[in-house]
């Protein structure tokens, strides 16, 4: 535990005695008396001065002089009773001679225990003041008892409501403030941001650098985050790698911006530790009081949900709550749940999408598209599930499945080519290269059989263990095709370099075939690919406009749903078999 103890406990103190008197020789005769005991003498030659000691000192017995030329004792007792600090402090009275009795009275009355009268006997002197003492030392015992349990009390209380590590108030002790906020804002109809802080790349210093770094980490930025919000602010430490910021009295949300820039800054701003720096980020969610919600738990909700937005937009970003924000990522986290059980409840299908010759109207194979069907999500489309299975990391189970699935029909088909998808982030696992390798090994599938569609992106990202990976492909006899060809870069000209054997024309270019600059697009794709020897799909053909023209310029092969939909493998080879008797559409 790094935290120093905040409330100290007091400690034990020597009694201290004050002696009140105007003569300097009486002061030090009084002094030199005492000298034996365990006491600390202090002297006063003037009342404020008396005063200002009493007030100060936790004194134990005060002497008196009653013979003073230039100070009435009578007052300057007065005044110490009147004082709730100085009131207790019992003090004697000491005198030249035998005083009369209404003399005697009046000190009384005014707060003296005891009058001693000159000459001094020592003896009697030492045997007052140590009683005195031993009264005051339990007394003194007792209030330092009470001082002592005050002080754990409030330890206890502060070690309840702060983070250890960084001293910051923790979620209870946040939790507590807001509500005291929100009523507030709701009696003076102000407005407030809750901000939720969440470190990017903090798992990654525990990990590689150990949890002293970590700790170190989270120790700086705390100090910065709490430097630069102000002193009416609210912060703590939510959490692992959690921070909350409550900013009040706001009056436009926009004017939050250069806030938020700041605190990424100062997330962003290296941490040295043991000669090396350390860097992370940090994704902000942010909800509004009034705005977005009403209750503590509802405007924090809020706030964790924008996080999460704004690690979705790439980090090291801020996003506000909207409700309709909320429902895309209510979507996606439902998605993700989903999917992570999809493969195990069977949830998966695929289905063929027959690939045409664009001349013969021949089935030439067909493409592998992947179906998920959830009871509660129902059908979820591949567009909208692929990102999802290649962020959580199930896309490399999901692609290896697919291709298990897909090869029985291979199998019963060595004439035919059939198309597999692989999302470039398929690419960075050996694991599908291994699937690859084995099936091809272990099966019938004859060289060219297998055509594996990537996007142009893939093969733009000049990754060395990629391409060796996709050079390995094409040695087994796998072939390459680019989808969704004119989307992407486009940069023609890695074509030539590039083992690629077949291009397909994106869906969008043949829905446009009469816009005459898109049919000059496909033209010329179509006589640079036949040019460098590459094969031509056009994708999404659904007319017989669309497939006359694409006839014309002598694209090579033909999909879409004006043959047919993606079907089922056994409806697939239904089709085939009625095919050697009816042609597909083709004129
Ligand atoms: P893609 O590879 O470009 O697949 C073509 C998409 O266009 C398919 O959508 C197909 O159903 C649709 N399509 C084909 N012809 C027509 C047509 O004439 N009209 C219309 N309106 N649509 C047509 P789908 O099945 O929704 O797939 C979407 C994307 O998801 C695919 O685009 C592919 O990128 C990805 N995908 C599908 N299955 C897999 C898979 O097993 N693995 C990976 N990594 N990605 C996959
Ligand atoms: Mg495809
Ligand atoms: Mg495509």
């Amino acid at each position: 535990m790094s935290l120093s103890l905040t409330y100290p406990c007091p400690e034990k103190f020597t009694p201290k005695i004050l002696v009140i008197d105007t003569i300097l020789d009486n002061l030090v005769a009084i002094q030199h008396l005492l000298q034996g005991l365990d006491v600390q003498v202090l002297t006063a030659q003037k009342s404020n001065q008396a005063l200002q000691i009493a007030n100060s000192e936790n004194l134990a017995l005060i002497f008196l002089s009653c013979d003073m030329p230039r100070l009435n004792d009578l007052e300057v007792a007065q005044l110490l009773k009147s004082e709730p600090a100085t009131a207790e402090i019992p003090f004697i009275y000491l005198n030249e001679q035998q005083q009369d009795e209404e003399r005697q009275l009046a000190g009384y009355r005014n707060g003296a225990i005891d009058f001693i009268n000159k000459p001094y006997n020592v003896d009697i002197i030492i045997a007052k003041v140590t009683l005195f003492i031993h009264m005051w030392s339990l007394k003194n015992d007792m209030r330092l008892e009470i001082l002592r349990r005050k002080a754990a009390e409030q330890e206890i209380k502060y070690l309840a409501q702060h983070d250890t590590l960084t001293g910051l108030p923790n979620r209870r002790h946040i939790l507590t403030d807001i509500e005291n906020l929100l009523e507030r804002s709701r009696r003076q109809d102000s407005q407030f941001a809750i901000l939720f802080l969440d470190l990017d790349g903090f798992k990654k210093i525990n990990d590689e650098l150990g949890h002293d770094a970590g700790d170190e980490f989270l120790r700086v930025i705390s100090k910065r985050y709490k430097s630069n919000i102000r002193s009416f602010d609210l912060i703590s430490r939510y959490g692992g790698d959690e921070f909350l910021i409550v900013l009040t009295d706001i009056s436009e949300t926009l004017e939050l911006t250069p806030k938020l820039k700041r605190l990424i800054e100062l997330s962003l701003e290296p941490v040295h530790w043991k000669g090396s720096d350390i860097n992370a980020g940090v994704s902000i969610g942010i909800s509004i009081y009034p705005d977005h919600a009403q209750t503590t738990s509802k405007l924090i909700k809020c706030a964790d949900t924008a996080m999460y937005l704004a690690k979705d937009a790439g980090r090291n970003t801020f996003r506000f709550y909207s409700s309709k924000l909320n429902k895309a990522l209510e979507r996606k986290l439902a998605l993700e749940h989903a999917i992570s059980s999809a493969l195990q409840n069977c949830e998966f299908e695929v289905r063929y999408l027959p690939m045409i010759d664009a001349i013969s109207g021949n089935i030439l194979g067909a493409e592998a598209l992947l179906r998920w069907s959830n009871k509660t999500l129902g059908e979820v489309s591949p567009a909208e599930f692929i990102p999802i299975a290649e962020s959580s990391g199930f896309i490399h189970e999901i692609g290896i499945w697919v291709l298990n699935k897909a090869l029985p029909l291979m199998q019963r088909h060595p004439e035919m080519k059939f198309s597999i998808n692989v999302s470039s982030l398929q690419f960075n696992n050996q694991q599908l290269l291994n699937t690859f390798i084995e099936l091809i090994e272990s099966s019938s599938i004859g060289p060219g059989q297998l055509v594996v569609e990537i996007t142009e992106d893939m093969l733009l990202a000049h990754k060395e263990t990629e391409m060796a990976r996709l050079d390995a492909m094409r040695k087994l006899g796998i072939e390459l095709s680019i989808d969704d060809f004119g989307t992407g870069y486009s940069a023609l000209s890695y074509l030539k370099e590039k083992p690629v054997e077949q291009i397909k024309i994106d869906r969008s270019f043949i829905a446009n075939v009469q816009d005459s600059d898109n049919a000059a697009l496909i033209k010329g794709i179509i006589a640079m690919a036949h040019a460098l020897n590459i094969n031509v799909v056009a994708e999404g053909v659904e007319t017989h406009e669309q497939m006359q023209f694409l006839r014309d310029q002598e694209c090579d092969t033909l999909q879409g749903f004006l043959f047919s939909k993606p079907l089922l493998a056994a409806e697939f080879e239904q089709l085939v078999q009625s095919r050697s008797h009816s042609s597909l559409n083709i004129a």
